[in-house]
């Protein structure tokens, strides 16, 4: 077999594992959007059958033995070639993938199988004693998945890199404390402001079809392609993309409040415009996918709040605004952005303001590592929650409903996961100021309608790059320097000091 046969055989083998990888989404969206009641169970088996499918593949010795072809040969020079970023991520997979033993796969996957129902009854009831033993269950089997790979500092990081690749403690601590003392200070100084936003404008009555209507209208705007997608409802919105030519959005409207369908329909369509953008040649290969969760998340955040949290995007789309909602006629766009940007401390991560939300990342985040590192107890996580809440916001936990019970990503095994919210905020700030450098003030052009010159330099620089490179890499290679916090600190002292004339 010549290098070229192997790496032929690894493309076609990746391609149709993401043939049968897409069907899982497909049934996946319909499971979240559109399946009856009944047809839960016969769903659940169709996944775990895919699944099981989905890991022999996963874990084929052939990948090993092609691998071995293609690794130092000439079609492993060029370290930014298609062809290198395909077998390195290859090996990445493949290594993770088969230095775990059938019984940990089959476990984590029962664990979080198991976790995730147990956590939704026990939640609402505030009952952390029922939830505790499923995710004791879920941190010794992560603990010891950790074990089992690779890495140089701490175990944690063996978690990290699933989600963002190279990514490390050692690297994320003195960025997250440099970025957490900036926005306690940043957070201090507003509460002490004198003004207030308006932010009863943004309560009332908001007629379902009317925001639907403002919505499909806003984000085809932007760049959204609804040739290749479709925007549905949902309980917990997501985009997800079932191929080329099929990339989906959901959202969930409530009828008293603006906020919620708007921005986070923006925010999915953040996603899903990147989704959109990757090289469809390469699609099936590493090549044609996203480079990271945390680049990611660049993408959706940065629509949905350097441009939709803007002054100039409300320039341009507030006339519209008030043709759909007659109320927002008595305001005007100044009001309006101060409103949407309100700042508020809370106990909820998924509602928090721009300035707050790296903070509820970084209680998180620090919890998991000392839950890693042997310093905390599960007994000791509620009491450590509540002081870090009471430290870095200085809000009072109301129970552990809305305390350390409130996300699902604990109770699926998923530790390691939310310093990619944070990574997203950082990229976001640093790639906007990027595509300023080349494009001239952003702000003007989406006061004149005009979105379509900062997709194309995203579409350009991020989007068409699948995952040539690590996503570290990729920020160096688009800004020119390191990972740097100076960027988002920046961005929201000058915006928040404008807003509460600080
Ligand atoms: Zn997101």
């Amino acid at each position: 077999m010549t290098s070229r046969e192997a790496y032929n055989w690894l493309i076609s083998h990746h391609t149709e594992t993401t043939y049968l990888a897409s069907t899982e989404a497909l049934l996946a969206w319909d499971q979240r959007t559109q399946i009856p009641r009944a047809g839960h169970a016969h769903r659940a088996k169709q996944l775990a059958a895919l699944a099981k499918l989905l890991h022999q593949r996963a874990t084929n010795p052939r990948i090993g033995e092609c691998l071995a072809q293609v690794e130092g040969t000439p079609l492993d020079t060029d370290p930014y070639s298609v062809e290198v970023a395909n077998s390195r991520e290859w090996r990445r997979a493949y290594e993770r993938a088969t230095r775990i033993p059938e019984r940990l796969a089959v476990g984590l996957a029962e664990a979080a199988a198991e976790g995730e129902p147990a956590w939704a009854e026990a939640r609402p009831r505030g009952d952390w004693k029922a939830f505790k033993p499923y995710l004791a269950r879920l941190l010794s089997l992560r603990k010891e998945y950790a074990q089992m790979q690779e890495f140089e500092g701490e175990a944690y990081d063996a978690l990290l890199e699933d989600y963002e690749p190279q990514q490390t403690t050692a690297l994320l601590e003195p960025i997250f404390s440099e970025l957490r003392a900036a926005l306690v200070d940043l957070l201090r100084r507003i509460k002490e402001a004198p003004g207030k936003p308006r932010v009863e404008l943004l309560r009332g009555d908001f007629p379902k079809v009317r925001q639907e209507a403002m919505i499909r209208e806003v984000i085809a705007r932007l760049g959204y392609d609804f040739e290749g997608g479709r925007l549905d409802s949902t309980a917990h919105p997501f985009e997800i993309s079932i191929g080329p030519g099929d990339v989906r959005i959901t959202t969930r409207y409530d009828e008293s409040f603006f906020n919620p369908a708007f921005f986070g329909t923006i925010h999915e369509s953040g996603h899903a415009m990147y989704e959109q953008g990757l090289p469809a040649k390469y699609w099936g290969t590493p090549a044609g996918e996203s480079a990271s969760l945390g680049i990611h998340e660049s993408q959706s955040r940065m629509w949905e709040n350097m441009v939709a949290r803007s002054l100039g995007f409300w320039q341009y789309f507030y006339p519209r605004a008030y043709e759909f909602f007659p109320a927002f006629a008595d305001s005007d766009p100044s009001a309006f952005v101060f409103a949407v940007n309100a700042v508020k401390p809370s106990l909820i991560r998924v509602e928090a303001d721009e300035v707050t939300y790296n903070l509820h990342i970084m209680v998180r985040f620090e919890l998991e590592l000392a839950l890693f590192r042997g310093e905390l107890s599960l007994d000791d996580l509620p009491a450590a929650w509540d002081e870090k809440y009471r430290d870095y916001l200085g809000v009072s936990a109301d129970g552990v409903a809305n305390g350390v019970m409130q996300d699902i990503h604990w109770a699926g095994g998923a530790f390691g996961y939310f310093p990619t919210y944070s990574l997203g905020n950082l990229y976001a700030a640093q790639l906007y100021k990027a595509a300023e450098l080349e494009l001239g003030a952003l702000e003007p052009q989406f006061a004149s309608g005009d979105f379509a010159p900062l997709l194309g330099w995203l579409r350009r620089n991020i989007h068409a790059q699948g995952r040539r490179y690590q996503p570290g890499e990729l920020v160096r290679v688009v800004t020119g320097e390191e990972l740097n916090p100076a960027y988002l600190i920046g961005y929201l002292r000058r915006k928040y000091s404008q807003l509460y004339s600080l």
